[in-house]
């Protein structure tokens, strides 16, 4: 049976202000049963605040039209993502005065409140489920759709599996694919890979030419910010194998969801500001396509596969690829770019039981 994805587009036929995206994002919630799910629940809304000077998160107009509509209709809530308070998300107008509701750390403060739940995969061992995503009744998975280096897309999935653990969780996934791989004979010693890091994980042995660079596994989340900023290609990722990432992915994902009753999850993907790299980088490249619109399901790898079938490589606006980075030509447009096909990701999911890739789209005027 296919699932429904409800589909907002940001194209409009008149130029009314109810033909635009934040009133069909009002209809959508309307339509999309949401009201009854969340009455009398804690809700957590799970985001990307983004980081430094970043401005294609999502924009805070859909995020107060969602948590008003949550209050209105008898739900709790509050926005949560890890390290809110180094990424400073009221520098990108994410305060609790704009958007109605506490902005708040899903590990605490501390970054030490979680759940720990066993898994057998390979080297991956320890789900870390944030501490206030396992308590809350009803998670809103609110996800920015965007490239990503390490995961090819960034969309729901990664949002959950990335986003609601401890950097311990997101280093046992990261680790399936294999190391950083750093060749002295290109190293100009610039130490552009270690201003790119954002988790002290990076070093050089000594100051000057002899340094060596040294990673700590320990901080490292195989982000691949450094790899992406060396100039010289000096850092590459031993990506020997991306299946048993994506399976990883897949496992985190399930398990997080496995803490709430069935049912308790909805997913709201913005496919607005789509660029190459994810949010997390500091900065904001341009669109790699026209914004699309707004997509919401209760079925996981519906919306995934949605969301991707909307993103044409023959939409593509070339200012959007970043400078050094080439397509393919092959596969799907973050395919191109990253060189992972984004297909694999939802296979995993789909294996794993959270949904199917055979959906529908219902259009929301
Ligand atoms: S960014 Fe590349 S070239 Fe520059 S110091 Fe790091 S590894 Fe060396
Ligand atoms: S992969 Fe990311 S976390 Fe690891 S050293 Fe490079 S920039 Fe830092």
């Amino acid at each position: 049976m296919k699932s429904t994805v409800l589909y907002a587009p940001m194209a409009y036929a008149r130029y009314e202000e109810n033909q635009t995206l934040p009133a069909r994002f009002s209809r959508m919630l309307n339509q999309s049963g949401l009201a009854e799910k969340v009455r009398g629940k804690t809700v957590a809304i799970k985001m990307h605040v983004g980081s430094g000077t970043s401005y294609s998160t999502i924009p805070p107009v859909f995020v107060r039209k969602l948590v008003d509509f949550i209050k209105s209709n008898g739900g709790d809530c509050f926005i949560t993502d890890h390290y809110v308070h180094n990424r400073h998300p009221e520098h990108r107008g994410y305060t609790e005065t704009n958007l109605g509701c506490p902005i708040l750390e899903g590990c605490g403060h501390l970054g030490r409140y979680f759940y720990t739940r066993d898994v057998h995969f390979n080297t991956f061992r320890h789900v870390d489920v944030a501490g206030l995503i396992h308590d809350a009744d009803f998670m809103i998975d609110f996800s920015h759709v965007k490239g990503h280096g390490a995961c090819g897309f960034g969309g729901a999935c990664k949002n959950i599996a990335m986003g609601c653990v401890t950097d311990r969780t997101r280093h046992e996934i990261h680790a399936l694919e294999g190391g950083l791989v750093w060749d002295a004979e290109k190293c100009i010693h610039c130490d552009k890979c270690i201003e790119a890091c954002n988790h002290d994980a990076n070093s050089f042995s000594e100051p000057g030419k002899n340094g060596v660079y040294e990673v700590n596994y320990h901080h490292c989340t195989l982000c691949q910010h450094c790899v992406k900023v060396c100039p010289t290609g000096a850092i590459t990722l031993d990506s020997h194998d991306y299946k048993d990432f994506q399976t990883g992915m897949a496992i985190c994902t399930r398990e997080v969801l496995e803490t709430f009753e069935p049912g308790n999850v909805y997913y709201i993907n913005v496919l607005t500001a789509i660029t190459a790299l994810c949010d997390c980088w500091g900065m904001t490249t341009p669109a790699l396509v026209p914004d699309l619109g707004i997509m919401a399901s209760d079925d996981l790898v519906a919306i995934e596969r949605a969301s991707l079938d909307a993103i044409k490589i023959e939409d593509l606006i070339p200012v959007g690829v970043p400078k050094g980075m080439e397509l393919s030509g092959e596969g799907h447009l973050f395919e191109q770019l990253h060189g992972k096909n984004p297909y694999i990701q939802l296979e995993a999911l789909e294996k794993e039981g959270l949904g199917t890739q055979d959906y529908e789209l219902k259009t929301v005027r």
